[in-house]
């Protein structure tokens, strides 16, 4: 068998001849061209009648066992009745990308599963280049239309880099995957999302949900009128949560200079007092009881935040409505002033809140994703620019499978050498 046929049976790349190759220090370059020899346009795929001239190019190819591979050809000029002068579209990589497609697949494949030092050293390439990688393999295989047929969807805000910047991620919660992503947390933002939504695809939206923010709520609102707003359950609790916080250290702060060691008794109920019961260890318990029996302000505030979380188990919205009043009046009456923000945003939101209780539809339904995304945000530190973790994020939560380049070698007719 001639190598040239060995090398093309082992690269299997579609409609590529290879011609010859060369062994240099560094690398195996291998001399290929498109099976057709008739130049197609870069920019539309069209043929192309005149070809101008030509210069080599080289693409990084998958290393072949373990030695690197560069793909050679001198790539034509060419003039284009539609795009004017371009260059010529090859089969193997994207117009005016110095890798293959297998390369970058498997570039992405990794970047789904691993960390970006693991991704540079066994890729041999710098993390910058990753996130071009990453761009071109969600525009390719990323779903063309990702904002049809949504009709649940939920919107979260998520900070990067240390928490200075935002993205507005919004999620297709039916099927669990992120359908739009962009960048900054204002009205502005939900809005171009529903601008990109469109009338026609926004009339078949049925629940939105969000957390309490007043820029969602207003965008919301004003462009999907007639869909069940819903808030998040997770942080309607998180208000208590806070207030109950806020509580404790106020009551420690107190308690500093007339009775030093309760006040250390108390600076350490913070976890026993933000925990469900049910997960309570018994030095936890006991630190409970210290608190109910010397602390009544204190202890007020815990019973306000468990039995909030207790009305938001319930499913009839009427009980729940019922129960979430008399939570409010007892919540103004507690003389507990965080508390008694609480209870102002809760009766201004009950709408959406009962929409909760009554869809049980949360943006925590996707809290795996939200969890996921998370940890992409952590790998992607680094990244320059928030459209590489844009692309990051799609590529590992809109539902984006890779396969890999696994193939048998494509055997060509036997030849038998002369000698
Ligand atoms: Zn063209």
């Amino acid at each position: 068998m001639r190598a040239t046929s060995l090398l093309r049976a082992v690269l299997g790349l579609e409609h590529t001849r290879v011609t010859g190759f060369e062994l240099t220090e560094t690398a195996l370059v291998v001399d290929v061209a498109p099976t057709s020899k008739v130049a197609v346009c870069g920019g539309c795929g069209c043929r192309a009648r005149h070809v101008y001239d030509a210069r080599e190019r080289r693409w990084r190819h998958l290393d072949f066992a373990g030695v690197e591979v560069l793909l050679r050809y001198r790539l034509r000029r060419v003039d284009c009745h539609r795009c004017g002068v371009t260059t010529e579209l090859v089969p193997w990589a994207e117009p005016a990308v110095g890798f293959t497609r297998e390369f970058e697949d498997v570039v992405a494949f990794l970047a789904q599963r691993m960390d970006k030092t693991s991704i540079c050293q066994l890729m041999g390439i710098g993390w910058e280049t990753v996130g071009r990688i990453i761009e071109r393999v969600v525009a390719r295989r990323g779903s063309a239309n990702p904002l049809d047929g949504l009709t649940h969807v939920g919107i979260d805000e998520l900070s990067y880099r240390r928490h200075h910047q935002y993205v507005t991620v919004v999620t297709d919660l039916l099927r669990g995957r992120v359908v739009w992503v962009s960048p900054g947390k204002n009205a502005d933002t939900v809005r171009r999302f529903f601008d990109e939504l469109g009338s026609e695809r926004g009339a078949q939206l049925e629940l939105v949900a969000i957390d309490m923010s007043g820029a969602y709520i207003q965008a919301v609102r004003e462009k999907a009128s007639h869909a069940t707003l819903v808030f998040d359950r997770f942080h309607v609790q998180r208000l208590a949560h806070d207030a109950l916080d806020a509580v404790r250290r106020q009551q420690v702060r107190e308690l500093r200079t007339d009775a030093p060691d309760a006040a250390k008794i108390l600076k350490r109920t913070r976890f026993a007092l933000q925990k469900n019961p049910w997960n309570l260890t018994q030095p936890e318990h006991e630190r409970l009881a210290l608190v109910q029996q010397h602390n009544q302000p204190l202890y007020r505030a815990y019973l306000l935040k468990e039995t909030l979380a207790d009305i938001l188990d319930h499913r009839q919205p009427n009980v729940a409505r019922r129960r979430l009043t008399e939570w409010c009046g007892w919540a103004a009456r507690s003389r507990l002033e965080p508390f008694r923000k609480v209870a102002a945003t809760v009766m201004t939101h009950i709408e959406g809140i009962l929409g909760y209780v009554a869809t049980r539809w949360s943006t925590a339904i996707s809290e795996g994703l939200n969890g996921k995304i998370r940890t992409i945000t952590r790998r992607s530190y680094g990244f320059h620019d928030v459209s590489n973790l844009i692309a990051m994020i799609f590529l590992c939560c809109s539902g984006i499978t890779i396969a890999l380049p696994r193939k048998v070698p494509r055997m060509p007719e036997l030849r038998l050498s002369p000698s």
